[in-house]
This record gives structure tokens, C-alpha cells and sequence, in this order.
């Protein structure tokens, strides 16, 4: 199972459909990797659902949310509710799935007309076809043991792993893990030892390399 999750908040979004698709793709990768936020998703919308048929809002106090996650949590350990999804082994046990980027993807991954960027980073650009303004939609995949120049990030970058993993300066990352930076962060992920890397990356704004590297920055900028 994934280590690193999108937080409550974010899922509630997703569940409340109001994340924008680009976002909405990255959290749907994750969730076909990971079990945890597949039960969280399912509390989350049993409680929209509790929500909706408590149809007086005046009875509803101050701290329902709280007593309603305590007693969804405390139904789950006893067993009576179906807030547990089941387990799906096919979609958990494939490091390669990429259940919701199928439609997308004229091939599996590892035989996509990938573009090479420099000698160990390729790309493959979903930005055309997943069509949202302002976003930048990509597979990145970095070859084994490979280290991509350190940069920072004007606006947001998502990061689902798809296949393999990569380390940087704030930890280890596997395959399903979701990794949301900003502009606050400055990283040069490296790929580990053994395979390949391939991440689904979105941001929404351009990055920018902030070493000897700077000087692709001009070629970087996109609208
Ligand atoms: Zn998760």
C-alpha cells in the first residue's frame, strides 16, 4: 500500500466532484494503488450521505462532523458497516496499472512514444489531450538510478508513481505514492537503483531549474 496520501480535504473535494480533472486523474491513479484512501473515500461519502438525510440543519450541532467520523470509526471496528472496500488483488498487486490513464494512453507504459528530454528523462505529454487550461498533464519517466536537475515550482506539482520510485531530499517514494509540492520546496528527485521511474506529473505552473540548468528555463515556459 501507498505511504503517502492526499489529505482528507483534498479527497472530499474529489468526492464532492469538485476537483478539476487534471487533479481528479492524479487522485483516481491513486486510489487504484491504494486501499487507504479507498476507505477513506468511502467514509467520507457515507458521511455526505448521513449528512443529506439529517434534512434539519438546525439539529445538527457543532460537533456532528466529529461524532460522525467517531461513530463510522466505531462501527468499522466492530464490523457493521461496509465503509471497508473491498480489496481488488488485480488493481493492487500490478505496479504498472494505470486504470483510469488507459483512455488515455495509446500503449501500455513502458511501450509509449515516449520523448526523450536529455540522455535519462523522457516524456510523455498528456497536456493535448487532457485539455484543461492552465494545467501541464505528463508521464516522466527517469531511467534507473538517473537524478533530474534540482528545480523549484511556481505554482503546484502533483506526483502519482506509476512504476518504480524515486528518492529526494524529503524521503523515498514507491510505486502509488502521491507527492504534492509548491513553490516552497526545491528538489532534485533521483530514481532508485533497480528500474526505471515513471510518475504521472501535473502542474500548474512551469517548473524552474534553479542550477546550471537554468538556462532551459526560456524553453520550459508554456501558456
Ligand atoms: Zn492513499
Amino acid at each position: 500500500m501507498s505511504a503517502h496520501h492526499p489529505d482528507d480535504m483534498v479527497l472530499l473535494d474529489y468526492a464532492a466532484g469538485s476537483l478539476s480533472l487534471p487533479y481528479a486523474l492524479a487522485i483516481s491513479v491513486h486510489l487504484c494503488f491504494c486501499s487507504h484512501c479507498r476507505n477513506q473515500l468511502k467514509k467520507l461519502n457515507s458521511i455526505g450521505g448521513v449528512l443529506l438525510e439529517n434534512t434539519k440543519p438546525a439539529s445538527l450541532e457543532d460537533d456532528a462532523f466529529d461524532q460522525l467520523m467517531a461513530q463510522l470509526e466505531s462501527d468499522d471496528t466492530k464490523g457493521k458497516t461496509a465503509t471497508a472496500v473491498k480489496e481488488s488483488p488485480s488493481l493492487e498487486a500490478k505496479t504498472d496499472i494505470t486504470n483510469p490513464l488507459l483512455a488515455y494512453l495509446p500503449a501500455p507504459l513502458h511501450n509509449l512514444p515516449w520523448q526523450q528530454q536529455t540522455r535519462e528523462i523522457s516524456k510523455y505529454d498528456l497536456t493535448g489531450i487532457i485539455n484543461v487550461r492552465g494545467f501541464q498533464v505528463a508521464l516522466q519517466k527517469i531511467a534507473a538510478g538517473a537524478k533530474v536537475p534540482v528545480h523549484t515550482h511556481k505554482g503546484h506539482e502533483l506526483t502519482v508513481i506509476l512504476h518504480g520510485g524515486f528518492s529526494d531530499e524529503l524521503g523515498v517514494y514507491h510505486a502509488g505514492d502521491f507527492i504534492a509540492r509548491d513553490g516552497s520546496h526545491k528538489h532534485s528527485p533521483t530514481a532508485l537503483q533497480n528500474e526505471d521511474c515513471i510518475c504521472l506529473t501535473i502542474l500548474d505552473a512551469p517548473i524552474k531549474f534553479t542550477g546550471w540548468q537554468r538556462i532551459f528555463n526560456p524553453f520550459m515556459a508554456w501558456h
